[in-house]
């Protein structure tokens, strides 16, 4: 099994820590071996996250979602701040003192989440266990007998899972419980479908294959069960999806980990989304008659804009080449960052790019898959979704949105310098903590701030093209922000929202009405991509300004990064300092 090492370098810090006599710990390597008990015990208490990042030892438990559950999850929280008093922050070294931070946060975040944000309550589509079951079968770790034999364990206690799940629910929020009913009702093919083909292939015996078929079919009833007791539920009082300030102020404090308050985060997207409006009437006012002749241009600079994006959007490649031209894209980026002495790759961390596996859904056009923390030598993918299959139509929309111009800011953000290079700086700062609770502010912030560097370095040769393209694409990180502060704080109507994101934003129709929908159902992650990016910005011209001619925007990337995932208000302190 692949954790068995891991299990025993945990069973020696044990041993060698019962061995020695309470003192005051303060050390690094005293706040190393906590960090170890640590996290042992945080996969007793959320089998379900450590199976999720590949720690497998808890596979067959499934957690039931009841007070007793909650309770020790509050208790626990509460016995680890506690031991965390006992360290002094200021004698622990950077990356420790940001591992203390993440963690005190995850804790005080999950107390919170229980006792005052409460969405156990009123967010039903919370409880689905069918893609936690759908990873089992999917997910080669261990022999497929094996897996199956977990997945039937864990199986058994489905049917008390839904029950504990329906009786939680109070005045739940319209949007979330038709989410919840269609979510379940689609999850069940992983237990009519693909569990039958799976059985097929396994070396089970028929015993107990009829077990785990009868314990499935008790399953996808109670998955069904829970459905149908929604859709019958009488909720005169509905939740409105609308999380409300006092709230809303709270998560983005633990979620987005920022220095500004959310009210002031969305002034600098309101100002930043009027300085994008500016740029790009600018450049539209300069290249019109290039691409659109002596057609006369709108009297509305906003409609000239929107005319100007959509005529460039047919510029894009054919359906059957876009795996290959981000393929080819990927070194040329490389060199690009090597030549303009941007920050340093490794050369030795190949990124392998693949069609995207069929059980990934297909939501993402392209996305990064890393491997988990235990599994530190898997191969690092970007996956390209296929457009084989897709409506002509479709395929069309599809490229308009990744046309020549935006394909190559996907891929600075997905892969280099974005995503993939920062992840290869994370790992290098070894932490579990930051790979495991890592802020997402940060990881988005940067592959956003990315795009914008790689253009002021040069990349893509000024071509006011392709900055129009790329303000059109920053337009869509900052209305992001808009939007979720609005719909939350401000009570912004769906009309109100979609006007923002078609007319000022220049999204199509679909793409527009699939971010309300999101924007309905998640709160304050829509932020992260701004945030993030906003702030990091903001540290350079800082330290542009602190170090005159002395700043180097190579030195100050591998610095950044060198931290790994922490918040980027606590990078900026431990640079500053
Ligand atoms: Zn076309
Ligand atoms: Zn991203």
């Amino acid at each position: 099994m692949k954790n068995s090492r891991f299990l025993v370098i945990l069973t020696m810090l044990f041993l060698v820590a019962c061995g020695s006599p309470e003192k005051p710990a303060s050390s690094d390597k005293d706040f190393d071996k906590w960090k170890n008990s640590f996290i042992e015990q945080y996969w007793k208490i959320y089998p379900g996250h450590a199976s999720s990042v590949g720690f497998h030892k808890y596979d067959d438990i499934l957690v039931i979602p009841n007070d007793v559950t909650r309770n020790t999850q509050i208790a626990f929280s509460k016995r680890m701040l506690k031991e965390l008093e006992r360290f002094d922050q200021t004698t622990l070294s950077a990356g420790n003192q940001t591992d203390f931070q993440i963690i005190e946060n995850k804790l005080k975040g999950r107390i919170w989440e229980i006792q005052e944000l409460k969405d156990w309550q009123w967010d039903p589509s919370g409880y689905n266990i069918c893609g936690s079951f759908a990873e089992m079968l999917n997910n080669n770790y261990d022999s497929l007998d094996a897996r199956l034999r977990n997945f039937s364990r864990r199986l058994l206690h489905v049917p008390a899972y839904y029950a504990a799940a329906a009786k939680n629910i109070q005045n739940p929020t319209r949007e979330h419980t038709k989410l919840a009913i269609s979510q379940n009702r689609g999850g069940v093919s992983v237990f009519t479908t693909d569990l039958p083909a799976a059985l097929e292939r396994s070396g089970l015996n028929s015993a107990e294959k009829d077990s785990l078929l009868a314990r499935s079919d008790r399953a996808v009833k109670a998955i069904h069960g829970y459905a149908d007791w929604l859709e019958q539920l009488k909720n005169d009082h509905p939740r409105d999806f609308r999380l409300g300030q006092a709230l809303y102020k709270q998560k983005f404090a633990f979620e987005i980990k920022s220095a500004s308050s959310p009210a002031q985060i969305y002034q600098k997207a309101l100002k930043h989304k009027q300085q994008l409006h500016k740029d790009m009437i600018a450049i539209a006012h300069k290249i019109w008659n290039k691409h659109m002749g002596n057609r006369p241009k709108p009297g509305d600079d906003l409609v000239m804009v929107r005319q100007l994006i959509d005529t460039l959007s047919v510029h894009h490649v054919k359906p059957e080449n876009f795996q290959a031209e981000i393929e080819r894209q990927i070194p040329e980026l490389e060199k690009f960052v090597n030549d303009h002495k941007l920050i340093y790759l490794d050369p030795k961390k190949p990124l392998v790019v693949r069609r995207e596996p069929d059980y990934m859904a297909g939501v993402a056009g392209a996305s990064i898959s890393a491997p988990g923390p235990y599994d530190k030598n898997g191969n690092t993918y970007y996956n390209v979704g296929s457009l084989s299959g897709w409506t002509s139509e479709a395929q069309e929309s599809y490229l308009r949105e990744y046309n020549d111009y935006v394909l190559q800011i996907l891929n600075i953000h997905e892969a280099v310098p974005g995503h993939y290079t920062q992840l290869v700086y994370s790992n290098q700062s070894p932490s579990l903590i930051k790979s495991l609770f890592g802020n997402g502010t940060m990881i988005e912030g940067w592959a956003v701030y990315t795009e914008r560097m790689m253009l002021e370095s040069g990349y893509g040769n000024d071509l006011p093209e392709m900055w129009l393209m790329y303000y059109k694409w920053n337009l869509r990180t900052t209305c992001n922000t808009i939007l979720d502060y609005s719909v939350h704080n401000l009570g912004m109507s769906q009309q109100q929202a979609l006007d923002l994101l078609t007319k000022e934003a220049f999204q199509q129709q679909a793409e527009a009405e699939g971010k309300w929908k999101r924007a309905t159902l998640t709160q304050v992650q829509l932020c992260s991509y701004f945030t993030g990016y906003v702030e990091i910005i903001e540290l350079r011209d800082e330290l542009k300004k602190k170090q005159g001619n002395d700043f180097n925007l190579k030195q100050f990337h591998e610095k950044f990064l060198s931290f790994g995932s922490a918040p980027v208000k606590d990078i900026r302190k431990l640079i500053l300092e």
